[in-house]
């Protein structure tokens, strides 16, 4: 067995009016988006925190700092994309990662194949590595108030060398 680590990646963006939802790189039909300096793709960005965190670089703030007018409005798929670079380039390699959405609305099933395709691409891995599931709260809590939307995400990453 290589050198196994584990990262995990968390993530809240609010709704807003007059922004398109993109969730998974994927545009989701919504009455409002998310509010946020990139594409404020919520389970984007936890994926990338996972990711980052399993290599020990600090997070996504740190990377990428919402103060640089570089990414404001930047698709969060092309972070992504860095991120998977930057894992090659320390010799590492993503075996599974897997995801979770909470909010309310809309309902995430008609969206999931094409997200976990977007995901996975941006990351140059198989489909089946990347797993995408949604719940609510109930009702509860800012996103059962549909205030906003939470995103959960853990990763297994093989460094192949040191
Ligand atoms: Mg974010």
């Amino acid at each position: 067995m290589g050198d196994l680590r584990v990262g995990t990646g968390f993530d809240v963006h609010a709704f807003a009016p007059g922004r398109p939802l993109v969730l998974g790189g994927v545009t989701v039909p919504h009455g409002s988006g998310l509010a946020g300096h990139s594409d404020a793709d919520v389970l984007v960005h936890a994926l990338m925190d996972a990711i980052v965190g399993a290599l020990r670089e600090g997070d996504i703030g740190k990377l990428f700092p919402d103060t640089d007018p570089a990414y404001a409005g930047i698709s969060s798929i092309e972070l992504l994309r860095r991120v998977g670079e930057l894992a090659a380039s320390r010799g590492y390699r993503l075996l599974d990662a897997d995801t979770v959405l909470v909010l309310e609305r809309p309902k995430i099933a008609p969206y999931r194949e094409a997200m976990r395709e977007q995901m996975a691409g941006a990351l140059g891995v198989a489909v089946d590595r990347i797993g995408v599931k949604a719940t609510t709260t109930e009702g509860l809590g800012f996103t059962g108030r549909e205030e906003g939307v939470a995103a959960h995400a853990i990763v297994l990453m093989e460094r192949s060398r040191p």
